[in-house]
């Protein structure tokens, strides 16, 4: 209780225990793996620039 390292995935809003921080932003090994091995010209990359893009207005303000 409150001892846990799961933390909520900023992408896919799901709870994991393995995964990295960016910025502010906890990232899931699933999402991380996928941001990697995405293509420029796939749909879902416009999807996390913009997440990635988000987390980088979050952090300035700071
Ligand atoms: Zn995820």
């Amino acid at each position: 209780m409150g001892n846990s390292s799961k933390h909520v995935c900023g992408i896919c809003n799901q709870t994991k225990e393995d995964g990295i921080h960016i910025y502010q932003l906890y990232i899931c090994r699933v999402c991380e793996e996928e941001i990697l091995s995405i293509h420029p010209k796939d749909d879902n990359y416009q999807y996390y620039v913009e997440k990635m893009r988000a987390i980088n207005q979050i952090t300035y303000t700071i």
